[in-house]
């Protein structure tokens, strides 16, 4: 009896998915062929995993009429959780014997996560002030590359992204397009949005998202089962689904993306991976986001004094406020980082495991020479006092109240 109510429940949500799938066909015949050109814009996340093997399968088996041409754009922001990084490769590689363009982008050296904040200082990201990474290691290089795309072909390319909004939010015309919602992943959102928008890009780019409607379950079902058999053509994305805690993880906020992510609000992805045995040796990882919180204490940064004129005229609003990290906080995050990787890199060793390359030695060349040449983000020299000093308060008006005590009375 239970057996048989398990094969019913595997045979609804079989139906279900060809349903889902079946739509996401419906919408690639409508607004395919008007497009030469397709892109597919890949995170190694779990949905835009499904979106682009879901394609390659459609179009090989004749359901999809294949475009003129087709590119896949990887977003490499070098922060990448190891076993989705290498299912990645291994998805990559084998567009790469399809005979499919791949273009992995990446942010240019001074860019990337781990040298913008330590060696130009830029404190992590939060979810508050300071949301700069989306943009700056995921849509811009995208951007870039798409531009450079452009260049070489006549019309418009069509951009198909794994955006993913689930069935309900789609019949109630709930399209909220942010990220990290709702189990979103980082920077979905942007892609649908922000890229059309873009100057280089506007009038030239149309975004397509076949999977809008799919629920979560469809995505592990995809991924777990249905792509990774030959049948549907072989795809290594078992790893993926595992790497948000497969089935279990449903609607989590996954924000799955960067190691030690200073936006999510836990590390689920991580934990996920390490509670896996041959993974287990990455867990030194979970010390990386501590180290962005530490950074962001007032202790570790520079502060404005009081208010600060700006070039064109005027004061900004927000006097006194906290900035970049001090040289010491820099070097001090840098060791921590290099021995978090070193740790995990010994264990691989031992182990026969892949290594994690999260910071290489050219970067970490590239931000001490940032450190030595007392490097600033724009509009801070550091003369400014640390965060922590104790200053009168300085007012938007420009009023002042004077401190109570001296900071030796404290
Ligand atoms: S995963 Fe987190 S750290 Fe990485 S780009 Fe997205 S929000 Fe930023």
């Amino acid at each position: 009896m239970i057996a048989a109510q398990h094969h019913l429940f595997e045979n609804d949500r079989r139906l279900v998915l060809e349903e889902a799938i079946e739509l996401t066909v419906q919408s690639l015949q409508a607004y395919g062929p008007t497009h030469e050109h397709w892109g597919i814009a890949y995170s190694g996340g779990k949905d835009s995993s499904a979106t682009l093997t879901l394609i390659m399968w459609l179009i090989e088996t004749g359901r999809v009429a294949k475009p003129k041409t087709l590119s896949v754009f990887y977003a490499d922001t070098r922060m990448e959780l190891l076993p989705l990084a290498i299912a990645a490769d291994l998805i990559l590689a084998k567009l790469r014997t399809m005979g499919i363009a791949v273009h992995v982008v990446r942010a240019p050296m001074d860019k990337r996560f781990l040298v913008y904040i330590l060696g130009r200082g830029v404190p992590p990201p939060n979810n508050n002030t300071l949301r700069w990474c989306t943009r700056q290691i995921k849509i811009d290089p995208m951007q870039a590359a798409l531009e450079h795309e452009l260049d070489g072909i006549d019309g418009q390319i069509l951009m198909i992204t794994g955006v993913r909004q689930g069935e309900s939010a789609v019949r109630d015309r709930r399209i909220e397009m942010s990220c990290g919602k709702d189990g979103a992943e980082c920077g979905q959102g942007w892609y649908q949005k922000v890229l059309p928008e873009a100057t280089g890009l506007r009038g030239r780019l149309a975004t397509l998202a076949p999977i809008l409607h799919w629920r979560v379950c469809h995505v592990w079902d995809w991924l777990n089962f249905y792509a990774p058999n030959a049948q549907y053509g072989g795809w290594a994305t078992r790893t993926i689904a595992a790497a948000y805690g497969g089935d279990e993880a449903e609607e989590i906020n996954a924000r799955t993306g960067c190691v030690g992510c200073p936006l999510a609000q836990k590390d689920n992805a991580l934990d996920a991976i390490v509670a896996q045995p041959d993974w287990a040796y990455l867990a030194p990882l979970k010390g990386i986001r501590p180290i962005y919180r530490h950074l962001r204490e007032p202790a570790n940064r520079l502060r404005k004094p009081g208010r600060e004129a700006l070039k064109g005229g005027g004061f900004s609003k927000n006097p006194q406020r906290m900035g970049p990290l001090t040289f010491a906080a820099r070097l001090d995050a840098l060791d921590h980082i290099l021995a978090i990787q070193g740790a995990c890199n010994e264990a691989a060793i031992r182990l026969g495991r892949p290594l994690v390359d999260m910071l290489n030695s050219e970067e970490e060349a590239r931000i001490r020479e940032l450190i030595t040449a007392k490097t600033w983000p724009e509009r801070w020299d550091g003369t400014e006092p640390i965060g922590d000093a104790v200053l009168d308060t300085v007012y938007r008006d420009g009023s002042v109240q004077p401190q109570l005590f001296s900071a030796e009375d404290l």
